[in-house]
């Protein structure tokens, strides 16, 4: 089954609820097979001009509605979303490389978050409220947000900006990466005669859309997801006018594995921590500290889930891992498996890829206790590679686990619960798991402490970072 688009220029930017052609194109590659797939729209400055427009004109009576009524605009947006899951995990397959059902579980989750995000209730705080004042204090909309995502999840990580900015009455420009622009595109298409005009807007950009955006006066708020060095730019643009910033970067979590686990229960839990995606989420366990007890016997059911996964393009057959999603992060993947191989330290299974092959097919690949020094442990490595690290002592594995400049996850794995919490609370991380890993919910707020980023997403707390707080004071006696 061939899902090739044609670079027919079919995709259109969503302004002002209209289609909006782009006066030029960009291609979107399948990192499966290295083609083009479609060509989607480049938008200009004057239509990002048009875009924050269009949102600042939407947003007073967006902001004004009944919250019943923006409750029941996030739920009719996810029953639209929940009737297109099969077009928009198609685009998913073909422009960022996940297996189909990985696909069809994104958009799935896109509808669940806004369904879910639409239940969050909050309330002002009355200060004083007797004969000498009246005060209150009260959450208002920002404005308008721009929500620029990464590649690894395009519709999943619009998901954590666009229910909790659009409940608190804010409207949004949304710019999803250049490598995976589709299925947003096709989401603004979705929700266009859903929506009042304006109140969600989608453009998309290969060059340098994503600085005119975190530059452009007409924004409020940048809400961002993406690598730490990036954040650093955004907010530094950002604070030229003070818009408000939430920025999800990057992590290196470590997963700690002690010796009471059952090897052959954990092993396969391990596995896709480290592995689900191509390793390509924040969240994934990154560096795996294991017990020298059982340090021998779980890399070797490791190397055996490795060798047993199906890897390959999603869209010709029913495959576990597809390929890494980008020329830019293969190579940066590629990069830190020479790194490993110039150093001498051991593949356990997979290792550097074939060169010349059109695919950007990386093996699971398994790194045998390299120093923690090394790139592979100290640098993020996003991709299907997972160093693993033999420890003896838990004040040692601790002090190692903390030592990163990123604080994103963190999980503890253990045939003792209470054991697991008690080490939980000394890992520094914005979430630590333990006997789980990734587990996400609309109502939690989740976020990275040092580099890992600013701020959360979800949750309340989510929600309330797309709100500014007032207090009204009325003064009641004139003593
Ligand atoms: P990236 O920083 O390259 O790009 C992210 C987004 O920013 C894209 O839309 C991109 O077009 C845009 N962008 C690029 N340059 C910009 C600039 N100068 N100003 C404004 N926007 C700009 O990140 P990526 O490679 O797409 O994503 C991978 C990274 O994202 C990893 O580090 C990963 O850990 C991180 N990430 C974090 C979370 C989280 O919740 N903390 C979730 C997913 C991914």
């Amino acid at each position: 089954m061939s899902y090739d688009l044609g670079a027919s220029g079919a995709f259109t930017l969503t302004i002002g609820g209209r289609s909006v052609a782009g006066e030029s194109t960009f291609g979107v590659v399948n990192p499966a097979t290295g083609r083009v797939v479609a060509a989607a729209p480049d938008c200009t400055r004057e239509q990002l001009d048009e875009a924050v427009a269009a949102a600042r004109a939407a947003f007073p009576a967006w902001a004004a509605l009944d919250i019943a009524e923006r409750r029941r605009h996030l739920v009719s947006m996810a029953d639209a979303v929940d009737a297109h899951t099969q077009d928009l995990a198609t685009l998913i397959v073909l422009e960022q490389g996940k297996p189909r059902p990985v696909a069809v579980a994104e958009v799935a989750g896109l509808a669940m978050w806004l369904r879910r995000t639409a239940e969050l209730e909050w309330e002002e705080t009355v200060n004083q409220d007797d004969g000498e004042r009246l005060s209150v204090t009260r959450r208002l909309p920002l404005g308008v947000v721009a929500a620029i995502t990464p590649w690894n999840y395009p519709v999943g990580q619009a998901s954590f900006k666009l229910g909790p900015a659009l409940l608190a009455g804010n409207t949004v420009v949304l710019k999803p990466s250049a490598f995976t622009p589709l299925a947003n595109l096709r989401l603004g298409e979705v929700w266009r005669d859903l929506l009042p005009a304006g109140v969600v807007n989608v453009v998309t950009g290969s060059g340098d859309l994503g600085s005119w955006v975190t530059g452009h006066p007409g924004f409020d708020k940048i809400s961002f997801t993406g690598s730490t060095r990036t954040g650093r730019a955004v907010m530094a643009n950002a604070a030229q006018r003070l818009a408000r910033v939430t920025l999800e970067l990057g992590g290196n979590d470590a997963a700690i594995v002690l010796p009471d686990v059952e090897v052959s229960e954990v092993a396969p839990q391990l596995f896709w921590a480290a592995f689900a995606n191509s390793g390509q989420i924040c969240l994934a366990a990154k560096r795996l500290y294991i017990h020298e007890d059982v340090y021998d016997d779980l890399a070797r059911e490791l190397v055996r889930l490795a060798e047993q996964v199906r890897v390959g393009d999603p869209s010709e057959s029913e495959v576990d891992l597809g390929p890494v999603s980008n020329q830019r992060q293969y190579e940066s993947v590629v990069s830190l498996l020479s790194d490993c191989r110039d150093h001498g330290y051991r593949f356990l299974t997979g290792g550097l890829p074939e060169t010349g092959t059109a695919g950007l097919f990386v093996a699971p690949t398994l790194v045998d206790n390299p120093p923690d020094s090394s790139r592979i442990v100290r640098e993020e490595q996003f991709g299907p590679v997972l160093p693993l690290l033999k420890y003896r002592e838990v004040d040692e594995v601790v002090r190692r686990a903390n030592a990163s400049e990123y604080a994103l996850g963190a999980s503890v794995w253990t045939g003792d619960p209470v054991v697991g919490l008690e080490l939980a609370k000394r890992l520094e991380a914005g979430t630590v798991w333990v006997n789980e890993v990734m587990h996400l919910d609309p109502l939690v707020p989740f976020g990275g402490r040092r580099q890992s980023g600013i701020g959360v997403e979800s949750g309340l707390a989510g929600l309330l970072e797309f709100t500014e707080l007032q207090t009204l004071s009325v003064r009641r006696s004139r003593g």
